[in-house]
């Protein structure tokens, strides 16, 4: 039985390893010129894990998921923490007690702490669509300051378009936090590859069952030589976009070296409201690299269009998930082909629920 998966980002890089695992003959290819997608990193000559596609941080509570990658790599204890410039000060996003205590004058920043207590469980995460629709007028204060402060502007540079017309899902990625944990992320398992994400990926192909080709587009014809494929790429492409095109936010980054121990204050600062930069990435923090010099990255984001820029993030909303249907439909229609990934699948998967998706397809047509 041959099989070839169609692109070495993470989901088609996981589910080529357990194919391989399973005494499988696999071939991965992909038209860049290096395995691991948009994970990708590489190191400098100071030792500093830059990631090209920007700042990637892996955090899970699947421990199928973690005991997975774990067999490719060990991992440092990366604890995300990101801050926000919001009137004139850095602040810790989630929007938590602290950012609260941070901007707010003491009594003022008690009445909010307390409103807050008193609607909901302490450590929980409450999405800011919802803390807007809270009936105590400290807390609509509270709402109306965050959703514009920390929500609006950024994710009109983001997206382009306003947090409520997105799926509720996107902006509550990002929910406030009743509590005072600083971290971006509770999840039980989180870090950063510690020889990087490029050499985990190495390692999950290193194996003798598995054939790598790099800077291999894509063609139909190649179908022929496969009794099953795998489709990581995007979903309207491989139907040479019979319905139009699936729309997509691109990023353009500026990377920049200093000649300075450090940058900022930490891996990524937020300008929500400032610039037309989302945010900066300070790359040596992910394994507190010691050196003399920095190395950051200024995010642009920007629409995608085709042949100028890549894709970065599916625009999940109701008009563009229709569309996404139809071409499920399609897909559907194919004997030989399964989409996965961000990409085939037109979601917006993080990294462990995309190495996920690929653990459980494997499973489900395979039984293991
Ligand atoms: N978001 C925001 N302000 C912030 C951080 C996030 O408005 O300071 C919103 C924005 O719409 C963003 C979404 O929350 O796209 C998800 O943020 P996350 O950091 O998860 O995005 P990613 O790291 O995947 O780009």
């Amino acid at each position: 039985m041959q099989t070839l998966i169609i692109g070495a980002g993470i989901s088609g890089i996981s589910l080529t390893r357990k194919f391989a695992d399973n005494s499988h003959s696999i071939t991965i290819i992909d038209s860049k010129n290096h395995i691991g997608g948009n994970c990708f990193d590489y190191f400098t000559d100071d030792g500093i894990d830059v990631h090209q596609y920007g700042t990637h941080i892996f955090h899970t509570d699947k421990k199928e998921v973690w005991d997975f990658l774990s067999r490719f790599t060990q991992w440092y204890p990366y604890q995300h923490e990101v801050k926000a410039l919001i009137d004139g000060q850095f602040v810790p996003v989630p929007f938590n007690f602290n950012s609260i205590e941070k901007l707010f004058p003491t009594s003022m920043a008690k009445r909010f702490i307390e409103a807050l207590l008193e609607e909901f469980p302490i450590n929980q995460k409450v999405p800011i669509l919802k803390l807007r629709e809270s009936s105590n007028s400290d807390l609509q204060f509270l709402a109306d300051y965050v959703y514009e402060k920390i929500f609006l502007h950024y994710t009109v540079k983001q997206w382009g378009v306003k947090p409520e017309d997105l799926d509720p899902l996107v902006t509550g990625r990002v929910p406030v936090f009743v509590g005072r944990d600083n971290r971006y992320f509770q999840s039980k398992y989180q870090g950063i590859p510690l020889e990087g994400y490029t050499k985990m990926f190495e390692r999950m192909l290193d194996h003798p069952n598995i054939e790598v080709k790099l800077e291999t587009p894509f063609s139909h014809d190649m179908l022929k030589d496969y009794d099953r494929c795998f489709f990581t790429g995007a979903i309207d492409e491989y139907f040479n976009y019979r319905y139009g095109q699936l729309p997509y936010r691109s990023l353009k980054f500026d990377f920049l070296t200093f000649d300075r121990p450090y940058f900022q204050s930490n891996s990524v600062v937020n300008y929500p409201c400032n610039y037309d930069f989302t945010r900066i990435g300070e790359y040596k923090y992910f394994l507190d690299t010691q050196c003399d010099s920095t190395v950051v990255s200024y995010e642009y984001p920007e629409a995608f269009e085709l042949g100028k820029n890549e894709r970065y993030y599916p625009i999940v909303n109701e008009e563009n998930n229709a569309l996404y249907q139809k071409y499920l439909a399609l897909a559907e229609q194919e004997p030989k082909v399964t989409f996965l990934g961000r990409l085939g699948d037109y979601k917006y998967y993080d990294m462990d629920t995309a190495v996920e998706r690929a653990l459980n397809l494997f499973n489900k047509e395979f039984g293991q």
